[in-house]
């Protein structure tokens, strides 16, 4: 294994040892090998190439200040891809399975996890796919499952940075009856040309109303929406089309725990301006404040663009803490690897 420089990583792919490979044929999943090398050989008529049958998660191993491996709330991963393959009619691998699949892969890349300390993760990325062949439209009969790791840099080095944020009117992400709650790649490639244009224009993050009306508020490009009230309250909206973020649900006990009043509801655009912090949630990075968000000739200025709000900092700290070990874990989000 070569040197890592723990401080230089950024988010990105990197080789490790192995990759977990799962294939399923014949109405059952095989046992799973180790694979080392990070290609795949699949029909050029496979489902996933041709009409999307694909679906994806993502999760974070920690290694913790007295040195155990954890992996962050794998179980809540394992239940939505559970959900998204049942949406994409792809066999779905049992939660159980899921668990033991990231223990067994991050023990066979152990020196990879980040040290404590360092600010990294090890960054776990599930892949369902339909790799049979399938020209005429209808479920793949071959899949294979994978799940492969790489380590990942401290995002924040110097502290939350706020960015600005963008709402375009001209293009969606998800249909109110569609797949947004579900972790498929085609809602990705369906943000794409918006999120390369809202980078190009100087926007690091896109937010997306709903589909239907433009009224009301569901989630960043690849991540959640979350607000904090100017009386301190937690909200996030309701919406079918939101995929249902592990962070959020995360950060939703945890300002339940620090007293706050939480609530899931529908969130007008009209109501952005009343809020004192706002910010985007996901695993890669916890939280994202967003202190200014552009719509037209609209700019609504929600907070510092220096410094993070005092609420989010704490949210970030509290999740932060019990992911390293720092704090005790009383909800049993961690899974010894
Ligand atoms: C993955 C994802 C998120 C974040 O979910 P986490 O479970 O918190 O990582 C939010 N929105 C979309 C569209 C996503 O794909």
């Amino acid at each position: 294994m070569k040197e890592i420089e723990w401080s230089k990583l950024g988010f990105g792919f990197s080789d490790v040892n192995c990759h977990l490979r799962f294939t399923w044929k014949d109405g059952v999943w095989d046992q799973g090998e180790f694979v080392k090398d990070p290609f795949i050989t699949m029909h050029i008529g496979a489902a996933c190439l041709h009409y999307g049958q694909e679906c994806f998660e993502g999760m974070k191993a920690f290694r913790q200040k007295d040195g155990k491996i954890v992996i962050f709330r794998p179980d809540e991963n394992g239940k939505r891809m559970y959900r998204t393959a049942l949406r994409t009619v792809m066999p779905p691998v049992p939660v159980e399975m899921f668990i033991d699949a990231a223990k067994r892969v991050v023990k066979a890349n152990e020196e990879y996890v980040p040290p404590y300390g360092t600010g990294g993760s090890m960054y776990i990325r599930p892949l369902l796919i339909g790799t049979g062949p399938q020209i005429g439209v209808a479920p793949a009969k071959e899949y294979t499952f994978i799940m492969m790791v790489m380590p990942v840099g401290a995002y924040y080095k110097g502290g939350l940075k706020p960015v600005r944020a963008v709402i375009f009117d001209d293009w969606d992400r998800a249909a109110p009856q569609g797949m947004g709650d579900v972790k498929v790649g085609g809602n990705y490639a369906a943000s794409l040309f918006a999120h390369e244009k809202a980078k190009k224009e100087g926007w690091p993050v896109e937010l997306y109303l709903d589909a239907k009306t433009h009224t009301h508020i569901e989630e960043f490009a690849t991540s959640n929406f979350l607000g904090i009230t100017k009386d301190g309250t937690y909200v996030t909206p309701d919406s079918h089309s939101v995929l249902p973020s592990v962070t959020n649900m995360t950060l939703r006990q945890i300002a339940a725990d620090l007293g706050m009043k939480v609530e899931m509801r529908p969130i007008p655009f009209t109501e952005l301006p009343s809020f004192a912090e706002i910010a985007a949630c996901g695993t890669a990075v916890v939280v994202t404040p967003v202190w200014e968000i552009t719509r037209g000739d609209q700019v609504i200025r929600v907070s510092d663009p220096d410094t993070c709000g005092p609420v989010l900092q704490k949210l970030y700290d509290q999740v932060q803490g019990i992911q390293y070990g720092v704090l005790p874990d009383t909800h049993n989000w961690c899974f010894e690897v």
